[in-house]
């Protein structure tokens, strides 16, 4: 599949992408569009900025088109189920981009943010709903919105709403749609989890999939530095002083780790504000506007509150913490070096624990990173010395869960993985058997096999959506 045209979209879908410059299909889209064009319910592995989003938003607006039936009131013909806020945003952003030609009627529910707006955004019904399980739960069970009309369910980036505790909701959800509906399910891993939730909510289900996270690595430019703990403030600071940054996002494990490095930051003079999942929705749309038109250049964010979310031009990922699964790792540095870009991740590493991480991360993407050691001497003789780099004990590439560390309580934890694989000691590492990413929009053609991966940035809509906290559009 070459270009949108072969894909015989209606025409108002047609003339919305040629004005957002959508010429090439990516992979996931070039695979996902035909087989959900016919109906089929489809499994996907794929990432945010792959192109994800358009390969479910297109043919379910081309479906709705083609059989425009009146809406219920409190009910919805599309329900998108996505684990974060800001996720959630984004898609109907797109819902509302690709449909503007066709008077789309969408609202969104998500958490954080009051309720009764958008009870009452759904009173009279709308075709396309999007939401994070909890808050659509809530709405549900307070007979705001019933579900009985769902022609069309989403679920997007399944294996992080396992992480972050919904499975229950999303079991309750599924079990008041009508049995004849379509599902299309998303997720950037395939564990045994997600894939058994897969079985039971689809039907015969066509399988595509775009590649895993690791050759994402190959594309940034990635450090190690080597320092003691209670030196990681100063540190930071000062590498965001001296590296060219154009916008720095800054990991951490835990959502008070986040405050912290702002604080420490705001006293260097370096001016940062965080995002995580204590943030109120306003406080978290604001910081995000910040960050992208440049009045901060500096946000630190934990991993779950910075899913979803891309930006364009971060020059710097900056790993304050080492994330514990090596996956998120992976995830964290793709914010940087999107669509081609040059990109730089450092990481400040501190400790036994994080030099532990800091091997998984090497033997996943098979790669050996520099190193500075910029610890005090004292504190050098009773570190562990730094491993050398193993080379992967795997042939092929993994799909595992990739999983953050700011789930609520009812998640479950972290799972930590230490494969002790490869060859131990081994000095030499090899750069990876994965495949170079190809070209943006270059189809691979094959049939349900792992493709090359390319990431693409989000960019703001032509029609931007100034509080859609809450909002129907009609
Ligand atoms: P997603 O992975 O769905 O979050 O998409 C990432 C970004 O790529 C978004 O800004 C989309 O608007 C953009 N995008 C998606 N598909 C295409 C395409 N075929 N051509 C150009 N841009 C695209």
């Amino acid at each position: 599949m070459t270009s949108f045209q072969d894909f015989g979209l209606a025409d108002p879908i047609a003339r919305a992408l040629r004005e957002e410059n959508y010429v090439t299909p990516t992979p996931i889209q070039a695979q996902t569009i035909p087989l959900a064009l016919e109906g089929r319910d489809v499994i996907g592995i794929a990432q945010t900025g792959t192109g994800k989003t358009a390969s479910f938003a297109l043919p379910i607006l081309n479906r709705l088109l083609q059989n425009r039936t009146k809406v219920q009131p409190k009910s919805c013909r599309v329900l998108v189920l996505s684990p974060t806020r800001e996720l959630s945003g984004q898609i109907l952003d797109s819902f509302n981009a690709y449909g503007r030609h066709i008077r789309l009627s969408s609202a969104l529910a998500i958490g954080g943010v009051p309720m009764g707006r958008q009870v009452r955004s759904v009173m009279q019904g709308v075709e396309v709903m999007v939401a994070t399980p909890g808050r659509l739960l809530d709405l549900v069970q307070s007979n705001g919105l019933k579900l009985n009309q769902v022609e069309f369910l989403v679920l997007d980036e399944a294996d992080r709403m396992l992480d972050m505790g919904f499975i229950n909701d999303i079991r309750k959800i599924v079990a008041k749609l009508p049995v004849k509906r379509q599902t299309l399910f998303f997720s950037a891993t395939m564990p045994k989890d997600i894939a058994e939730l897969a079985e039971a909510m689809l039907r015969d289900p066509a399988r595509v999939a775009v590649t895993p996270v690791s050759s994402t690595a190959e594309r940034v430019s990635q450090r190690i530095i080597q320092v003691d703990f209670v030196a990681k403030p100063a540190m930071l600071a000062q590498l965001l002083k001296q590296e060219p940054v154009n916008r720095a996002l800054v990991f951490t494990r835990t959502k008070h780790g986040a405050d912290k490095v702002v604080k420490g930051l705001e006293k260097a003079g370096i001016a940062a504000n965080a995002i995580h999942g204590n943030k109120s929705q306003n406080h978290r749309e604001r910081t995000l506007a910040a960050f992208r038109s440049g009045e901060i250049s500096t946000l630190v964010a934990t991993d779950i509150a910075a899913r979803g979310i891309d930006v364009d031009g971060i020059s710097h990922v900056v790993n304050y913490d080492l994330p514990n699964v090596p996956e998120t790792y992976v995830h964290r540095i793709g914010r940087t070096a999107r669509a081609g870009a040059d990109g730089v991740a450092i990481s400040l590493v501190a400790g036994a624990e994080e030099m532990g991480y800091l091997r998984d991360i090497e033997r996943l993407i098979r790669m050996a990173l520099p190193r500075e050691d910029r610890r005090t001497p004292g504190s050098r003789e009773q570190a562990p010395a730094a491993a050398a780099p193993h080379r992967a004990g795997r042939s092929a590439p993994r799909t595992h869960m990739a999983r953050g560390n700011e789930s609520p309580p009812a998640a479950k934890g972290p799972r930590r993985r230490r494969r002790r694989g490869g060859n131990g000691g081994a000095a030499q590492v090899g750069r990876g058997e994965s495949p170079r990413p190809p070209q943006i929009g270059k189809s691979e053609g094959s049939q349900g096999g792992i493709q090359g991966v390319a990431f693409l940035h989000r960019e703001s809509r032509a029609k931007p959506q100034p509080n859609r906290n809450n909002q129907t559009q009609r």
